[in-house]
């Protein structure tokens, strides 16, 4: 009996049982084949409309098991995917016959309070995370949902409430350990691998596994937080509005914007926080809780673990189908607002919504070769994201996006959050997205990952 595999090379191979047999028994953890029991479950991500067959699916139990597995799958050169929370939307977190490293189990998280630090391992969530934090009254730049993947998030730059005042998630990051294309594992730092510690901090999973993630925390327990939602027929006042708004924000504030669905209405929100004195965030965000006649304005006192999930349910559930499309833009334009709020007006799913996402601060002000992240200016994470429940009803949804799309495409710049890319994104688009840093990128990535075993990503092809 031999288990048929897909290579790097697309082309396909056969594992014999005893070879997957001396694999298993390398593994503290499981190894689960097509045939296995609980196969359906574990070769799922969140993104339901991701519909791929593994051949070998590696629940890791720690590092030796994601050295294990680095090492077997550059042997038989087979096509590699890591998974942490399988929140990624293009689906890089599984494949069509390779290998999954699924981190998924690796759950330890260690709060130093005294340091104000904290150590984490490559598959916890973020709602996890925070929970241990929390008990500190501690936390970090986390992503905008909570059960989104520590490891991919942060390894892609990590956009989230936080980002005014404390940076992005990677510029909180301490040091990563990580099992690289040999199978080695290695610590990068700002003194340990330099280079490596560089890549990853907005390189995503190019560069190897990541077992264990060391970051920065900060005294945060309760903000002002919450979502002042209008009508539709108000949105363009409220978005020319809000853009102006951005520009006024200190560090401590944050507001997001979204066009979605809310009782079964569209509807145009903005997403106000405010991370520091209570009374001065009053004070900052009262002209866009003035603004306008709102349906609602929920903006209130608001612990940081329910801000942290505030946006959970239903819009990040676990299942739905969804395709998205992104971009950074520098300016929201009258004309791009108008496009939004046409897509809106003809939302094909009341689960679909569009996101713009402020960065600026701290953020913002960290040198745009400090790190692989390289938009490090005030700007919008622009995002369309269709969502639905039904498998049938897809092609009509996926329609809706790509019409909206490119109707918006003209207003956007051509760079994008490599975290909110889609698989049928132009490979050209990974390249611009890193701008003068891609160079130094494939440098670092000829040195770690020669043959290109981290492929299933937004790729950086090695020289
Ligand atoms: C509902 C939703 C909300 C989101 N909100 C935000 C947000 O607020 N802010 C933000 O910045 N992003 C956000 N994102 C984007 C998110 O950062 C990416 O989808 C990210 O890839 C998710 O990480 P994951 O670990 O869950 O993904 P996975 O699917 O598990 O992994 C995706 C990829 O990340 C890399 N990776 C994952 N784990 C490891 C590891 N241990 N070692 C090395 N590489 C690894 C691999 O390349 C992998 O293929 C959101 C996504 C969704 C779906």
């Amino acid at each position: 009996m031999t288990t048929a595999a897909t290579t790097l090379f697309g082309a396909d191979t056969t594992l014999s049982d005893a070879h997957i047999e001396a694999f298993r028994s390398s593994l503290r953890g499981e190894l689960i084949l097509r045939d296995s029991a609980g196969y359906e479950t574990a070769r799922r991500v969140w993104n339901g409309n991701i519909d791929r067959r593994p051949a070998l699916i590696v629940r890791c139990t720690g590092t030796a098991d994601v050295q294990h597995a680095v090492n077997f799958a550059r042997t038989r050169e087979l096509l590699l995917s890591l998974r942490c929370g399988g929140h990624s939307a293009p689906g890089y977190g599984t494949n069509d016959g390779g290998m999954v490293i699924d981190m998924s189990l690796m759950k330890g998280i260690r709060v130093d309070p005294g340091s104000r630090t904290v150590a984490a391992q490559g598959g916890v969530q973020w709602r996890e995370f925070d929970h241990e934090t929390q008990a500190f009254g501690l936390a970090t730049t986390g992503g905008t949902v909570s059960n989104t993947g520590i490891a991919g998030l942060t390894l892609g730059g990590g956009l989230g409430w936080l980002m005014g005042k404390h940076g992005l998630t990677i510029d909180n990051l301490i040091s990563a350990d990580v099992v690289t294309a040999d199978g080695q594992l290695r610590t990068a730092s700002a003194t340990e691998n330099p280079d490596l510690f560089w890549a990853l901090r907005g390189g995503g999973g190019n560069f190897g596994a990541v077992t264990s993630l060391q970051y920065r925390l900060y005294p945060i327990t309760e903000t002002l937080s919450g979502l002042v939602i209008y009508p539709l027929d108000q949105g363009r006042d409220v978005m020319r509005f809000y853009r102006d708004f951005c520009a006024t924000l200190p560090d401590e504030a944050e507001a997001f914007a979204a066009m979605l669905t809310h009782d079964g209405q569209p509807v145009v929100a903005m997403a106000l926080g405010y991370n520091g004195s209570p009374e001065m965030g009053e004070k900052v965000l009262a002209p866009a809780r003035q603004f306008g006649k709102p349906i609602a304005d929920l903006v209130g006192p608001m612990a940081y673990g329910a801000r942290q999930t505030m946006l959970d349910d239903p819009l990040a559930k676990h299942g739905l189908h969804r395709y998205w499309r992104s971009a950074f833009v520098d300016q929201l334009s009258d004309g791009l607002i108008d496009e939004m709020l046409k897509g809106a007006a003809g939302f094909s799913s009341p689960l679909s919504l569009m996101g713009v996402f402020y960065i600026h601060g701290a953020a913002a002000r960290v040198p745009a070769d400090a790190t692989a992240f390289s938009a490090r200016r005030p700007t919008w994470d622009f995002d369309i994201i269709g969502q639905w429940s039904e498998a049938a009803e897809s092609n009509g949804h996926i329609d809706w996006v790509r019409t909206l799309w490119s109707r918006a495409e003209p207003e956007l710049l051509g760079t994008v959050y490599i975290n909110h890319m889609m698989g049928d994104d132009r490979p050209e688009r990974v390249r611009a997205s890193y701008g003068e840093n891609y160079a130094r990128l494939r440098e670092v990535k000829s040195v770690y990952d020669p043959m290109n075993l981290f492929r299933v990503n937004a790729n950086i092809a090695p020289t």
